[in-house]
């Protein structure tokens, strides 16, 4: 081992023990910690008795800030704007760059209201209306996250949302000009600057001054998720988001230092970042190996890429591509990397992953701020069941039916017998009702 040894998992599938390897791996307990769960049930008991005054003593204890009432936590339009006007240009011009990009991209995902005629006059469809008010958790505890603004409140705007509520944390009360310009260009209504439970209780009951929104959506820390599960009924949620995750998967051509830095972008997320890279060429995998601790050492959070690498990191050799398709399917990674030559036959046999970068070209990282699809995506493979979040999370559907005269008595007569035998009188009668002389 040399000084740089970083303490990276290698496993091979042939291993006996590989699938109990790589459980092991994967294994994520989630939201589950009873003290967090504890406190934040006490923070949004809180927040609905006493409303503003709770969100602010919570705002000044966890935060360390001074607010007296809740103006002093309201950023208006005006500063919005004056944020993004005060940017050096080289920001502005790239934030503008992305929200266009991003804009773009969810317009074309935006569903539309259809409906068709029956021969005897009936109309069937489905009516999409967005939601009246969304609420955007953007979050600022430990760092400040602009394209999170963008992601989440762009395909709101899109969607129509009536009213877009954004509430962000600014612990010690340093603002992000970078977040607040965000949230100018990307049409946000309001902003709160208060995070954590005690944002995400005001956001689902309602406060004297933080508007009750339908749907609570974007990415946090342990106690944004856990309030987020504890609100959901009174709200929707987008989903639980757990760490962030990659797996990239090599045909052992891709230049090996772009791969280890593939890695790291996950990894420098935080220790429980999980990074891994599948492979069916030896020679190549210890490649990147040496990549990884070789420009390990020269990374500004390399503390936290070694120790996310240990932790839940691995370098995966497997037999051929047929069995790299396997584990992919097995972990749905949240960003899947095909750094491969022939990305699109590949990607016919990826069934679950929340993003797929296809190519040598295609870095994580574009995803990440302005590709233009969405980087909120399902973690701990919620992907077999789950979508990346867009402008379909800020609309629901209504089903249409408009009986002809000639449909109702078709229908009431399928009903009448239906309803006869579910023993629900009143159904039948009023099925009958409507079948006329026919
Ligand atoms: P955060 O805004 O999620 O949390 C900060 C809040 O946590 C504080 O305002 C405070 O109210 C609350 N809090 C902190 N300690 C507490 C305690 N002891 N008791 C009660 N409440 C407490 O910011 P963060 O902490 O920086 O976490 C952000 C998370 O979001 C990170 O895990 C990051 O990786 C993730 N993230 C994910 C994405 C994505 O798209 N998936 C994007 C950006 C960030």
């Amino acid at each position: 081992m040399t000084d740089n040894a970083v303490n990276v998992a290698r496993l091979s599938t042939i291993q006996d023990d590989f699938d109990t390897r790589l459980t092991a791996l994967l294994a994520w307990e989630g939201v589950s910690d009873k003290q967090v769960a504890e406190s934040v049930e006490q923070i949004i008991d809180a927040v609905r008795s006493r409303g503003d005054a709770a969100v602010i003593e919570y705002t000044n204890r966890l935060d360390r800030m001074q607010a007296r009432d809740m103006s002093e936590l309201t950023l208006d339009a005006a500063r919005l704007r004056e944020a993004y006007e005060g940017l050096p240009d080289a920001q502005r011009e790239a934030l503008a760059h992305a929200a266009e990009r991003i804009r773009l991209y969810h317009q074309r995902q935006k569903p539309e209201s259809w409906q068709y005629t029956e021969a005897d006059g009936s109309v069937l469809g489905q009516k999409v209306t967005p939601l009246d008010r969304a609420g955007i958790y953007v979050p600022g505890g430990k760092a400040a996250y602009p394209s999170s603004v963008l992601m989440n409140a762009i395909p709101a705007h899109v969607a129509g949302v009536h009213e877009i509520v954004m509430v962000v944390p600014t612990p010690d009360g340093v603002l992000n000009d970078l977040v607040l310009a965000a949230a100018y260009l990307a049409g946000v209504d309001y902003v709160f600057t208060v995070g954590g439970a005690q944002a995400v209780a005001a956001l689902a009951y309602g406060t004297q001054s933080i508007p009750r929104v339908d749907k609570v959506v974007g990415p946090g820390n342990i106690y944004v998720a856990t309030a987020k599960r504890a609100v959901f009924g009174q709200v929707g949620i987008d989903m639980i988001a757990g760490p962030s995750e990659i797996l990239v998967v090599t045909d052992g051509e891709t230049d090996p230092e772009w791969l280890a830095m593939d890695l790291f972008s996950q990894a420098e997320h935080d220790e429980d970042a999980q990074a891994i890279l599948v492979g069916w060429d030896a020679a190549h995998l210890d490649a990147v190996h040496a990549a990884i601790e070789r420009l390990l050492p020269t990374m500004e959070r390399e503390a936290i890429i070694r120790e996310s690498l240990a932790s839940r990191g691995a370098l995966i050799q497997c037999r051929d591509r047929e069995e790299a398709l396997t584990i992919i399917n097995r972990i749905a990674p949240e960003h899947l990397e095909l750094s491969v030559g022939d990305p699109e036959a590949m990607a016919e046999g990826v069934r679950h992953a929340g993003a797929i970068f296809m190519g040598r070209y295609t870095a994580e990282a574009l995803g990440d701020y302005c590709a233009g699809p969405n980087h909120v995506l399902p973690t701990s493979g919620t992907a077999r069941f789950s979508s990346p979040l867009g402008v379909y999370d800020f609309q629901k559907r209504s089903s249409l039916i408009h009986c002809s005269p000639e449909g109702a008595a078709t229908l009431g007569r399928t009903a009448s017998v239906l309803a006869r035998g579910e023993s629900l009188t009143a159904h039948a009668r009023s099925a009958e009702n409507r079948l006329g002389d026919t």
